[in-house]
């Protein structure tokens, strides 16, 4: 590890969820990042994206002052922030005046800061007083969360802390590629594997993760569930259940166990394409670990039946008597920044902070008291984040959107459609620090500080809540989200107060989810600093914080897991004549999520330039594809355009597009929005696609 510079600000990575410890100092033009040893999440280590976060600093195309068109059609004009915001409040008015409150809707995201989170949920709900608010972290967690609601009664992504993953016997990571999306995780399956243990990864590519795993599961796409209901037959035929465990910690497995009878492993093996004696093997190891832990991530969430695939393998991990003990368990690879911490505060269209339910009575009371309003003037659920989007414009819904941390242009599924719906509004509004895709269509553009150049608090993928620190000023003219939300607020006449001051609202927001399930009111500034994170539940100032929240009983009103019984169903688009391949999709080494940020920065640029398509020699050779030409991949939504790499590690009935560019090679023009009946995740997993030559190299 560098010395960090002198008057370096210790603070976390601007982008994933692993929210890697680094130190910034910040000169007249340059950034020196060191990565710091004393957060154990990455213990030392960073990836290329934080090595290079301080390059963001110093955009070339960063807005830095208000932006109008003075008419439909016009081009994008500095304003004055007066200006700007009056425009905003007085459109929101007019539309609400003829249209009520839900004709203007928010679209925020996991990227925010606790902080920021709770204060767009309060402005939906008692400025705007619209329902109409959702997030992008229904694109990336929404499956996982149901799931272990379902189960646990409480979404918390990993079961305890990080360090767990390195003192584990065995690992199964499902549909998770950490090498390339949060590498400093490899040190704890390192240390794992140093220590005896064992890594399975199931995955329809060899991944770089894939690669270093003592098995590889290469399943079919969309074939998860089966995969697991499977692993669990064999697991009940060779008598590896946990009976004690099951007798006293759950409830439910009869009826699993009918269900799961008939997924005989020669019928597994036909549907996911994974040989019987691998999928024995993995649940031998997985039983015979002392502490073993199964991990998901986006490629087994990312299905229309996310919800239920993710069950399926917290049912296997409950028949081994895995979740509630120390060391082991079931836990989800958080994707975003603040993935976690972004869905407890009430941008999730369905919640109030504290991780409550919005059509409970009594937390509506309670965050209503909070809030200084009656609980009549907040709103019931909304639309989520798709359905939010495509009803943009339509008769009855949102004729206006204020977008938040969010470029859905590029990161929702069947994205030209979204990108119509956006044209129809009759106002957008997008708060960021540079012209992403979304912001280029917008009517408003609102200059918004960045990662190190405000306070705030983060919750990464152990449940940790996290502080990130002021490092720099904004740029003049440039205002955080929290003045924007206020500025907003003022003009709207909005009751309550809207302090600008993170560490104020973040003690609102601690008292708003008192008594709820992710309740943060025992935490503060003060102790975040001084423990180095403190996990939630914290009900109390002198309660400990919870690393391991199941050891005792599970958050289920008999304290009892929940085993549920689900059936495979298949992707809801199944490859045919016309369509003949799997698309999968998903993220390279160098960059984040749309691209926004990680696409602004020189040396990620270097590094991976382009989108591309990833697909196997011999279906290259079927297709008459040459390596480097370009390839034309099209499905019932549209068609994108990118270079083919050709690579034995994909299956050869499937190809690969990374989601990060919007443009002719936008992975998300092809994906499917069919939706988890539970989570209202879209099926970014996998659709089906053609995929022909489309020209020279
Ligand atoms: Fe760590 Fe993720 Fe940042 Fe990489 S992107 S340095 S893994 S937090």
């Amino acid at each position: 590890m560098a010395a960090s510079e002198p008057g370096a600000t210790p603070t976390h990575c601007p982008y994933c969820a692993l929210q890697c410890g680094m130190s910034i100092a910040v000169g007249p033009g340059t950034a020196v990042i060191t990565p710091r040893e004393d957060v154990p999440a990455n213990a030392g280590g960073l990836c290329q994206k934080g090595w290079s976060a301080g390059e963001m600093l110093d955009v070339p195309d960063r807005v830095t002052e208000p932006l109008m068109r003075v008419h439909e059609g016009a081009p994008l004009e500095p304003v004055s922030w007066e200006t700007a915001l009056d425009a905003i409040a007085s459109g929101v008015g007019a539309l609400q005046a003829v249209h009520g409150p839900d004709s203007v809707a928010v679209f925020g995201g996991g990227g925010l800061t606790n902080e920021k989170a709770y204060q767009l949920g309060k402005f939906a709900r008692i400025a705007l007083r619209t329902s109409q608010i959702d997030y992008n972290g229904r694109f990336c967690m929404s499956s996982a969360a149901a799931a272990l609601n379902r189960a646990f009664g409480m979404d918390r992504g990993l079961p305890g802390p990080i360090t767990d993953v390195g003192d584990a016997d065995v690992v199964l990571m499902v549909g998770g590629n950490v090498a390339e999306t949060m590498p400093p995780f490899l040190r704890h399956l390192n240390r794992m594997r140093e220590n005896g243990g064992a890594l399975i990864v199931a995955d329809p590519r060899r991944t770089a993760t894939a690669r270093q795993a003592d098995l590889h599961l290469q399943l079919t796409p969309g074939t998860d569930l089966a995969l697991a209901n499977g692993m669990l037959h064999l697991a009940m035929a060779e008598g590896l259940l946990d009976d004690s465990y099951i007798e006293a910690r759950t409830s439910g497995f009869d009826r699993l166990r009918t269900v799961v009878n008939s997924y005989w492993p020669e019928r597994v093996e036909r549907i996911t394409g994974v040989p019987v004696a691998h999928m024995r093997e993995a649940v031998r190891m997985l039983a015979a670990g002392g502490r073993s832990l199964i991990l998901t991530a986006r490629g087994a969430e990312q299905q229309a039946q996310g919800v239920d695939t993710v069950t399926a393998f917290i049912n296997l991990a409950l028949a081994l008597g895995l979740p509630g003990t120390e060391g082991s368990g079931y836990g989800c690879l958080t994707g975003q920044g603040n993935g976690q911490g972004g869905r407890e505060h009430g941008q999730k269209a369905d919640q109030l902070p504290g991780y409550r339910r919005i059509d409970d009575p009594e937390a509506r009371a309670r965050v209503a008291a909070v809030w200084g309003v009656e609980p009549e003037i907040i709103p019931g659920p909304g639309r989520s984040a798709y359905e939010l989007l495509m009803a943009l414009g339509t008769e009855g819904g949102p004729r206006a959107l204020l977008v938040f941390g969010s470029n859905p242009v590029v990161s929702a599924p069947r994205a030209s459609v979204v990108e119509e719906r956006l044209n129809s509004l009759d106002l957008l509004v997008v708060a960021d620090f540079v012209l992403s895709e979304t912001a280029r269509r917008a009517d408003i553009v609102l200059p918004a500080a960045q990662w190190a150049e405000e306070e705030g608090t983060m919750t990464n993928l152990e449940g940790r809540v996290l502080r990130r620190r002021r490092a720099a000023q904004p740029p003049e003219g440039v205002r955080t989200d929290l003045e924007i939300i206020r500025g907003l607020a003022v003009r709207l006449e909005a009751p309550g107060t809207w302090s600008t001051e993170p560490e104020e609202v973040f003690a609102e927001l601690g008292r708003a989810s008192a008594g709820g399930i992710a309740d943060y009111s025992g935490i503060t500034y003060e102790r975040i600093e001084k423990e180095g994170g403190v996990f939630w539940p914290c009900p109390s100032p002198d309660h400990p914080g919870t690393p391991r929240p199941f050891l005792d009983r599970f958050a289920t009103p008999d304290g009892r897991a929940r085993f549920t019984a689900v059936e495979h169903r298949g992707p809801e688009e199944d490859v045919d004549t016309d369509y003949p391949v799997y698309l999968t999709t998903g993220r390279v080494l160098a960059h984040y999520q749309s691209g926004a940020q990680t696409r602004r920065v020189r040396q990620l640029v270097d590094a991976s330039p382009e989108p591309f398509v990833e697909l196997h020699p011999d279906l290259a050779e079927r297709l008459g594809v040459e390596p480097g030409s370009l390839v034309r991949v099209s499905s019932r939504r549209g068609v994108s355009i990118a270079r083919a790499r050709l690579t034995d590690t994909i299956r050869d009935d499937t190809v690969f597009m990374p989601f990060h560019w919007g443009g002719e090679g936008r992975a998300n023009t092809l994906t499917n929005p069919a939706l988890d009946p539970i989570s209202r995740m879209p099926e970014f997993k996998v659709c089906a696609v053609r995929v022909e030559p489309a020209g020279p190299p």
